[in-house]
């Protein structure tokens, strides 16, 4: 029997599994073993504290925006910042969590149906950029320059949710089991078969992959978006805009290996970033990247 209801937890001899709604998404942890009950809890535990430390985190870091003063955030946070500023300095700033303020410029817009005045893209634009987020390593705080600057971590946090988990999940010794942050992000241990939707045809997979020790992360145009005029508007922001990135992609999915400490963060981040490139400039920077390679990317029909 599967098991889709949230908050549902199923348990059969040495498997265990639970789905729980976090972070606007289904998130399915499933493990075999004898201490997959353990692992699954446990991960779940810490995956709810991440969310209270987000949310704390990030209102306390606005809330001092512009007072040039540091905050001391939660270790999570903070490696989660360093790492996003890691491969915003990598992807010449494509991926931006400073990206709030435009981000929620176009879900309102989305909401009244009407698109942004040009004063208020730029506006927005003023307060986006990840060299005004400073970080400071020897107290882990952190500080955004400009006042009205916020920070958006639904690029990334879902993955570093999923390698919370996968540690846990490695300190249990689960060899057999599978990590799923829905929408975004999966890490399996051992084999596991995992379909890619079709952007086109929301009920449909237009591959099945077989991956193995390796995180895999999706974005799409497709998820959340509106249309106005014909046109679709997406959620991933290019932060040298402040609009909905124009690519051609309407997926794309990476693979990042194992091997890769963050492999599950980096992941997340990655697809995100490739949305924002485009194919080819995406392909130049997974150059740099040897444990990082694109799976799947539909292109936008013409
Ligand atoms: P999902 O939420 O399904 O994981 P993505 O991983 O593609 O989707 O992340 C998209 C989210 O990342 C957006 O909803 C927004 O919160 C944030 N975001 C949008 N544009 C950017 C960007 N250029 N850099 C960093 N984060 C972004
Ligand atoms: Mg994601």
């Amino acid at each position: 029997m599967a098991c889709l209801i949230f908050g549902c937890a199923k348990s059969d001899g040495e498997h265990y599994e639970r789905g729980e709604k976090i972070m606007g998404t289904l998130v399915t942890l499933k493990a075999d073993g004898k201490n997959s009950r353990a692992a699954v809890d446990e991960s779940f535990e810490k995956i709810f504290e991440l969310v209270e430390k987000i949310k704390t985190d990030l209102k306390r870091l606005e809330d001092s925006a512009g007072k040039k003063e540091f905050v001391k955030i939660s270790p999570e946070v903070f490696e989660m910042l360093s790492i996003a500023q890691k491969y915003s300095e990598l992807t010449d700033g494509a991926f931006d969590v400073t990206i709030a303020p435009a981000v929620d410029v176009w879900k309102i817009a989305g909401k009244n149906k009407i698109l942004p005045t040009d004063e208020e893209i730029s506006a927005a634009k003023n307060l986006v950029d990840f060299r005004r987020l400073s970080l400071r390593e020897s107290d882990g705080s952190a500080m955004l320059e400009k006042s009205g600057m916020r920070i958006d971590l639904g690029g990334i946090a879902k993955g570093y949710g999923a390698d919370l988990a996968r540690k846990i999940f490695a300190e249990k010794n689960i060899r057999d089991g599978l990590i799923d942050f829905g929408t975004s992000t999966i890490f399996a241990f051992g084999k596991k078969n995992i379909g890619i939707k079709n952007p086109r045809q929301k009920n449909e997979l237009s591959e099945i992959l077989e991956i193995e020790n390796s995180a895999i992360a999706t974005s799409g145009d497709y998820e959340k978006f509106f249309v106005l005029d014909g046109r679709r508007y997406h959620h991933i922001i290019d932060p040298k805009t402040c609009r909905p990135t124009e690519n051609k992609i309407a997926s794309v999915t990476i693979l990042v290996s194992g091997n890769e400490k963050n492999c599950a963060t980096a992941a997340d981040i990655l697809s995100t970033s490739i949305f924002v490139l485009g194919e080819e400039r995406g392909r130049k920077i997974l150059e740099q990247l040897p444990d990082a390679k694109i799976i799947n990317l539909a292109h936008q029909s013409p």
